[in-house]
């Protein structure tokens, strides 16, 4: 049962996700950033120092990169913009580390699509 609640969430799907509740304050988050567009907030499961997710308000079919259009653009760049903007409020002057996970091979388990934005890693690969 585990597993397959497992299997299911890491399933692409076009379903609402949990962010939808974070956005709709369903349920609680570390909220860090918001405006109109976008909504920032700590991930619950840190994988660096600073770790935060930054997601925009309005899906819009971007479940996951993979499903880019150019009506995406501008919230795309948005996202990039405020990971920036981000990063030196907390502090990021030495830099930091920006990661979109896409899909069920490239370790994605959230389809809403998200800006990963890490802080002071210490590990130097690939992954986290
Ligand atoms: P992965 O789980 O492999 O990192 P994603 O790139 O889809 O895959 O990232 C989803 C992220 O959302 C995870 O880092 C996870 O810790 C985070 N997350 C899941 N639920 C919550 C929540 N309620 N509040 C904050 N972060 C969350």
């Amino acid at each position: 049962e585990k597993e397959a609640a497992l299997a299911a969430a890491s399933t692409p799907s076009d379903s609402p996700t949990i962010f939808d509740k974070i956005i709709n304050k369903e349920i609680p988050a570390n909220v860090v950033y918001e405006d109109e567009k976008v909504l920032a907030f700590r991930d619950i499961n840190p994988q660096a120092p600073v770790h935060i997710l930054i997601i925009p308000k309005v899906r819009d079919g971007l479940t996951r990169l993979a499903k880019a259009e150019e009506r995406h653009f501008d919230i795309l760049g948005r996202l990039l913009y405020t990971a920036k903007v981000i990063a030196k409020q907390e502090g990021l002057e030495e830099g930091f580390r920006i990661v979109i996970n896409d899909g069920p091979k490239g370790c994605q388990s959230v389809y809403h699509i998200h800006v990963h934005l890490l802080g002071d890693v210490k590990w130097s690969g690939l992954l986290a």
